[in-house]
């Protein structure tokens, strides 16, 4: 159990709008609300869930009409007693109510303290406390139903029935080690290594997911490459055109200056070193090579614009050389020109697979096929988004790869024969590691699950 205080914060938007809504949470909402609230009913009188209409007073003086909302604990968004007070949507009258709530002694709360608290009150796991920050945060809506997915709690279901099977051993192992006569680990071993082996190929899975995700969530990290004059500039603002994506800040991730974003039906591309583009005056040849070196490193798709009314140079073989690896799309640009390089050409310098798209800057020619070629060169079809469970944080990647390898050693141990004791201190390990994605604690979990499993101390 843990106590908390009573917190407040304004949970619309700043600025003038329709309504300013502050939510008020913990042991003293109600009594606290109550003593600046003037209708009908008192709060502490009125059924949870419900509205009432009146007006917010300081001492006499009425501050603003409002309708509040009671929320009875547990049943609420942080388990605790809950209080929304709508008010007109003003930054004074707003800041005015804030600030009699604080005289009354509630504090401000701290960013994300109320999820903080669903989590603290056990309502909601880890997954799920970072999946309401994505959904607030998406910036498309494939982001949005990924983080959806995780809110519903698909991630934590998936990670539980995987924590389940390596406690289950443990306990068995535990178990077995102080009460043989009852608990027999005759072939136990080649069991153990089956599970392990099935849980691993989850975390595969799992893993997996986990670029997809972050593209998802952050964005395809988009590189526009070619020589000077090519057109790598007017393919930038003909996709920034029609699809600037206004990204705020994308929680965990530091907004670049030299970023822009782009939103192609539901698919964020972040575009990568746009001032690098656009910077024109030291587009001396060199520089454009070692500058698209940088760029594609870091990226996960490259736009090569080539310029198609002029033959090719050595300058855009060089750069060709550096895609290598790369998921790669390249653009023969200017087709509103007479062309004086072909697909065959190209084909023959970059490679017999690479995707060839003629196109225009200044028609939009090419454009759809574009766009289409991203979507299938980065989210396979038959996915449906709204069912797939993704790793989206960096956190969890490296929770699940703490995970494998001490399921790896877990195989190990097993192979070498080293006896169970052994496997245990690994299976705990990935226990936890695992455990740390749902943000749950190990010991009391171990504790009352052998207990409650195993009847020890029959
Ligand atoms: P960058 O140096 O690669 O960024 O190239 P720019 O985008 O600045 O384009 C170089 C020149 O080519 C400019 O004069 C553009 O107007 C022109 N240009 C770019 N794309 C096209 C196109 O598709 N068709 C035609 N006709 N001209 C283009």
């Amino acid at each position: 159990m843990y106590k908390t205080d009573t917190i407040c914060a304004v949970a619309t938007g700043l600025g003038r709008s329709a309504i300013g809504m502050i939510r008020v949470s913990g042991p003293d909402a109600i009594s606290v609300c109550d003593g600046i609230f003037k209708g009908k009913k008192r709060i502490s009188e009125m059924e949870t869930f419900t509205a009432a209409f009146g007006r917010i007073m300081d001492g006499d003086t009425i501050l603003d009409e409002a309708v509040v909302l009671v929320m009875k604990a547990p049943h609420t968004y942080t388990t605790e007693d809950t209080v929304e007070i709508d008010l007109h949507g003003g930054t004074y009258v707003v800041k005015r109510v804030m600030e009699l709530l604080i005289e009354k002694g509630v504090r401000t709360a701290e960013p994300g303290e109320f999820t903080k608290r669903a989590f603290l009150g056990g309502r909601i796991d880890m997954t799920e406390a970072e999946a309401v920050m994505d959904v607030i945060n998406a910036e498309t809506n494939m982001a949005l139903s990924a983080s959806v997915n995780q809110l519903t709690g698909q991630l934590r279901t998936e990670i539980g029935q995987l924590r389940e099977k390596v406690l289950y051993n443990t306990a068995y192992i535990e178990s077995a080690l102080d009460d043989p006569e009852n608990y027999s680990l005759d072939g136990f071993d080649e069991k153990l290594d089956l599970t392990i082996r099935e849980v691993i190929e989850k975390v595969d899975e799992l893993l997996k997911t986990s670029d997809e995700g972050r593209m998802i969530k952050e964005g395809i990290k988009t590189a526009i490459v070619g020589r000077p004059n090519a057109g790598k500039s007017s393919i930038l603002n003909l996709l920034l055109g029609e699809n600037r994506a206004i990204v705020t800040d994308i929680e965990g991730t530091t907004r670049d200056t030299l970023e822009e974003y782009v939103s192609i039906d539901g698919i964020m591309l972040k575009l990568i070193d746009t001032a690098g583009i656009r910077d024109t005056a030291d587009a001396v040849e060199q520089i454009g090579v070692e500058r698209a070196r940088q760029s594609v490193e870091e990226a996960d798709l490259v736009l090569l614009i080539l310029d198609g009314s002029e033959d090719l140079t050595a300058n855009d073989v060089e750069i060709m050389k550096l895609l290598e690896g790369k998921k790669t799309l390249i653009l023969i640009n200017k087709s509103d020109k007479e062309q004086l390089i072909t697909e065959e050409v190209v084909r023959k310098e970059a490679g017999s697979d690479e995707i060839i798209i003629p196109m225009s800057a200044v028609t939009g020619e090419g454009l759809d096929d574009l766009k289409n070629m991203i979507r299938s060169l980065f989210f396979r079809e038959e996915i449906d988004y709204n069912n797939q469970v993704y790793i989206t944080s960096a956190r969890n990647k490296e929770s699940l790869l703490n995970a494998k390898h001490s399921l790896e050693k877990v195989r190990e141990s097993i192979a070498e024969g080293l006896g169970e004791d052994f496997y245990t201190i690994d299976l705990m390990a990935a226990y936890e590691s695992l455990g740390e994605i749902i943000g749950e604690t190990l010991e009391d979990d171990l504790a009352d699950k052998i207990f409650s499993e195993f009847c020890m101390g029959k």
